[in-house]
């Protein structure tokens, strides 16, 4: 991922894809032939999603295979370090490997929703454990992301010791340990990620990671409420009102909501003076509004990546 980043030409800027695996093969199936035809939008890279303790390792190492051997596309292979053991890690870091995957996103992972007292099990406590084990084992072979938060991490509920500020000398060990870019949560306040911006420029540890901005399109109000609920994210009131008006016609807050993110694009780059290459989309699995953003947006047309794309083609057959 970085080596391509640092190969785009000044002007340039790049789209992501975030995808999870399927639970059934039927899933499976139709996911691949929206990503065959998602590739018309050439995304530099595409991410696989991990489940919490490596409840779908399986599923995820398949599809991160797939992306990659397959679609001959980068791709990046999320992995949580807690709630299971070392033996699940060296197993997808080395079928990662034999796949050609070059990229890893090292995550801690979240509590069991079970537990009400979660304490991180055994080897690894943080994410900077699984970039520090990477690193170790493997050397410079896997290009390293890590997560951040513009507007702070919060572990389940308790939102009350949220402050990004408070995550930044973390983040530091992770970038020290060897992460190259960095990948936000979804946001939805463009002050905060501008802000957010700006502190980790003043830094002279976190200027030097790639900063990639999480975006969500919105599909259905309900997705979108619950989304950022879990996420944490702040939704300013003005999007919020824009995204209740229509409410239960998903066709009208889709289309609202590719006018939002569209927007947020633009804002981003120009209160950020170009400093950001990319925009990541969490697709949610689905194809239309991303495709919609993607071509709609004049930061990310202005690059020469946005090649032959037929945007009927991109979104004709899709079903989202
Ligand atoms: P960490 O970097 O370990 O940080 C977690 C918390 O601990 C933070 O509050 C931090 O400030 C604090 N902290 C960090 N290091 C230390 C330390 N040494 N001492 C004390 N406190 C410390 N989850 C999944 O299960 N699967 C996925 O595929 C997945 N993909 C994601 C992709 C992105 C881009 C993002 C942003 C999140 C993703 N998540 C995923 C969610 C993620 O696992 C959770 O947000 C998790 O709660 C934190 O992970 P982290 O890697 O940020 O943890």
């Amino acid at each position: 991922v970085i080596e391509q980043i640092n190969a785009l030409k000044p002007h340039e800027r790049f789209c992501s894809f975030e995808f999870f695996p399927p639970k059934t093969d039927a899933g499976f199936r139709n996911l691949l032939a929206r990503l065959h035809r998602m590739m018309a939008l050439n995304p530099l890279f595409l991410s696989i999603t991990w489940g919490a303790g490596g409840s779908t390792s399986e599923k995820s190492l398949d599809l991160a295979a797939t992306c990659q051997k397959e679609l001959g596309v980068t791709t990046v292979l999320h992995l949580t370090c807690t709630n299971t053991n070392k033996e699940v890690i060296d197993h997808a870091l080395r079928k990662a490997k034999e796949a050609n995957i070059r990229n890893i996103l090292a995550l801690r992972g979240d509590p069991p929703r079970t537990e009400e007292y979660w304490t991180p099990n055994c080897d690894f406590k943080n994410a900077v454990d699984l970039v520090r084990y990477i690193k170790e084992q493997y050397g410079d072979y896997f290009c390293i992301g890590v997560a951040g938060y513009a507007e702070g991490h919060a572990d389940g509920a308790d939102t009350s010791e949220q402050d990004p500020a408070k995550d930044i000398p973390y983040l530091e060990e992770k970038v020290k340990a060897g992460a190259d870019f960095i990948i936000t949560q979804l946001f939805f306040d463009v002050d905060k990620f501008v802000a957010y911006e700006s502190m980790l420029q003043q830094n002279p540890i976190l200027k030097k990671a790639v900063l990639i901005p999480g975006l969500m399109p919105i599909t259905t109000f309900k997705v979108f409420v619950r989304a950022t609920k879990l996420s944490h994210a702040l939704v300013p009131p003005q999007i919020l009102e824009r995204v209740a008006a229509p409410g239960n016609d998903d066709d009208m807050v889709k289309a609202i909501g590719i006018d939002i993110v569209s927007d947020m694009i633009e804002q981003v780059h120009t209160r950020t003076e170009g400093r950001i290459r990319g925009y990541h989309f969490y697709t949610l699995n689905l194809e239309k509004s991303v495709a919609s953003i993607v071509e709609k947006s004049p930061v990310l047309n202005a690059t020469s990546l946005q090649q032959g794309v037929d945007h009927d083609d991109a979104i004709d057959s899709d079903s989202d």
